[in-house]
């Protein structure tokens, strides 16, 4: 992994996603690795053609002290949408830890996503925020495939632990569905697992892109090769999302859980 210090104009930028207001990458670049991650067009964007998702992080070198809490209140955060802001090198340059402590005071609703149990170590934090709630994302229970689609995240028992340990400090937190790997996430078993500690579930389809596609096959093909007509198909035909929103519909109405469907919008992370 080639690491560098570079230099950042600003660190909480405007968002195009939905219902978010601002984003915060501490980083350019993301350790985790996950095949089918949607911001490696980022690559584009940042002094990194030619190089691969995944293998490049820049430590974004910025003077947090510039950050106004004030100026957000009100105001929805996202951190992160095309990095996690607790990857392992946020041990040694602790970029997310920084930009926190500079935004506390502020009234803005600031959520927090990862796939990493490095997230507790900040629970002291989190408590100083008076709107802030901390997510998880996760697909499957399977710790063993999800070391094959998210090779360098945390495993999901340990996400699920972490979210235990958030919930148990009253921390407000919540479980993000994503993405939905057809046929083989189980929607059920994850909230099952996750309502002790959590009642707000949102959901985002897997999204075929033309960069992820062989990648996606790939692994399907050698993991669930009884799978790979379906996938084809279901990347062609979306009928089989509009069921599956019906069911997560159903089943999180009789558990009367707080829920969201992102499906159908083309990717969490792709502004
Ligand atoms: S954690 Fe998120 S940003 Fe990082 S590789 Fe995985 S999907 Fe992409």
């Amino acid at each position: 992994m080639k690491v560098e210090i570079r230099e950042a104009k600003s660190i909480i930028t405007k968002s195009n996603i939905p219902s978010i207001d601002y984003v915060i990458n501490p980083y350019t670049g993301c350790q985790h690795g996950c095949i089918y991650c949607y911001a490696e067009f980022m690559i584009r964007f940042t002094g990194h053609k030619g190089e691969k998702w995944g293998q490049f992080l820049d430590i974004k070198d910025y003077d947090f002290r510039k950050i106004k809490p004030s100026i957000y209140d009100g105001k929805s955060i996202l951190l992160s949408s095309v990095t996690d802001p607790y990857l392992p090198l946020e041990k040694k340059y602790q970029n997310t830890k920084k930009i926190l402590e500079n935004l506390v005071g502020t009234n803005a609703n600031i959520q927090i996503l990862t796939k990493s149990k490095l997230v507790t170590r900040d629970i002291d934090l989190f408590k100083k925020f008076k709107n802030l709630k901390v997510g998880i994302s996760i697909n499957t229970l399977d710790d063993e495939f999800a070391r094959i689609i998210e090779p360098a995240a945390s495993k999901p028992s340990e996400r699920l632990q972490a979210i235990e340990q958030i919930s148990k400090e009253n921390i407000e937190t919540f479980v993000f569905i994503s993405p939905f790997f057809p046929e083989i996430t189980d929607f059920k078993a994850i909230i099952e697992k996750a309502e002790k500690y959590t009642k707000n579930f949102s959901f985002e389809n897997l999204n075929f892109r033309p960069h992820n596609v062989p990648r996606i096959y790939q692994i399907i093909k050698k993991h669930y090769p009884n799978l790979l007509s379906k996938y084809r198909e279901i990347r062609q035909v979306h009928t089989y999302w509009d069921f599956t929103e019906l069911e997560i519909k159903d089943f999180c109405e009789r558990k009367k859980l707080n829920y969201k469907i992102e499906f159908h919008h083309g990717g969490f992370s792709k502004s």
